[in-house]
């Protein structure tokens, strides 16, 4: 204010300019600020203001600030970026704001040149929270489910995937709209129904396919190669380029990869007597005679029976292969 009122002084008040108005203003301004937020430290400090925790969403907090900097930062000529978040927090959603708005501001004030980046960083410790055991359990009983999904793997693949989905998918929405979830819009239903056909419908069907041929293990471990597809749309996306212990990770990741693909499993191996019912062609395994002429070369279906054989070739512990193996 001082500085403002000097430039008056010297103008030689009674004429004030409109120039010199306009700086007493912002000057007024600033101040009623500098004093509002000086009394709520002052009441923080003594304990009398209690803020309110509320859950808030950081995306929507800073997409309010970007929308509040975007033109400051044209006059200036600075850049200004505001890089997305998917994070909640726990705060004061007034008092954070104005936090967070301070900072940028005094970052705009004291930048003559090149930019702002306004980013989000959450938390930066690691520390394991109940949420993150309610994770370990799921993938426990992911695991279980794999098991037991390895033992109706022979059943038509899509069928079982139909009926997982079926089950699990209106399990897990009536769990949502019974802890208070509200229904989504219509553009949104259908766009999860799309992600669900392709995630979980055409993924889970494949993954029974594998189930059968490969055994559970395996398939597992094939299947943790699909975050890396995530990777490689993410970095095409978001142009940023990560870190040495990305790159260590997805060094030792193809490592792993590299291994999988070359494992090979011969020896020799007896069959036990067995009835099931699956597709199949006349293969090595499957030298029975039909009552009806057939081409065995054509993939069908049907209850079996496997006399035992003893033979040797390569083989995973698929639903024909479940035999032990001793060092
Ligand atoms: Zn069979
Ligand atoms: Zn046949
Ligand atoms: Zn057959
Ligand atoms: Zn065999
Ligand atoms: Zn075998
Ligand atoms: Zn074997």
């Amino acid at each position: 204010m001082s500085l403002a009122t000097e430039s008056m002084v010297r103008r030689q008040a009674g004429a004030i300019s409109p120039d010199a108005l306009k700086q007493m203003q912002s000057a007024v301004f600033a101040a009623d600020e500098l004093l509002s937020s000086l009394a709520m430290h002052v009441r923080l400090d003594r304990d009398e203001l209690k803020p309110e925790l509320e859950d808030i969403s950081v995306q929507d907090m800073l997409e309010r600030i970007d929308l509040l900097f975007a033109t400051r930062a044209q006059h200036t000529g600075l850049r200004w970026r505001v890089l997305p978040s998917l994070c909640k927090v726990r705060s004061n959603p007034l008092l954070l704001e104005r936090m967070v708005c301070d900072l940028v501001a005094n970052a705009m004030r004291y930048t003559p040149q090149g930019g702002v980046l306004l980013s989000w960083e959450p938390g930066g410790t690691t520390s394991f929270t109940p949420g993150s055991l309610f994770i370990v359990v799921a993938c426990l009983c992911w695991a279980i489910d794999n098991n037991l999904t390895r033992k109706v793997s022979t059943n038509d693949a899509m069928l079982v995937a139909a009926l997982k989905g079926l089950v699990a998918g209106s399990f897990n929405t009536a769990l949502a709209l019974g802890s208070g979830a509200s229904w989504p819009s219509l553009p949104g239903v259908w766009g999860s129904l799309l992600v669900g056909f392709f995630g979980y419908g055409l993924s889970l069907t494949l993954f029974v396919v594998g189930l059968r041929t490969l055994g559970t293990a395996r398939t597992g471990a094939y299947f943790c190669v699909a975050p890396l597809f995530g990777v490689i749309i993410s970095l095409a996306v978001w142009h940023s380029v990560p870190g040495p212990t990305f790159w260590l990770a997805a060094g030792l990741m193809a490592l792993g990869v590299w291994m999988h693909i070359r494992e090979r499993h011969v020896h020799q191996h007896t069959h036990e007597p067995l009835e099931h019912a699956h597709e199949h062609r006349h293969d090595e395994h499957h030298r029975h005679e039909h009552a009806f002429a057939w081409r065995g070369d054509a993939p069908h279906v049907h209850s079996h029976r496997h006399e035992v054989i003893t033979h040797e070739h390569p083989h995973y512990p698929d639903v024909h292969h479940r035999h032990t193996h001793r060092p």
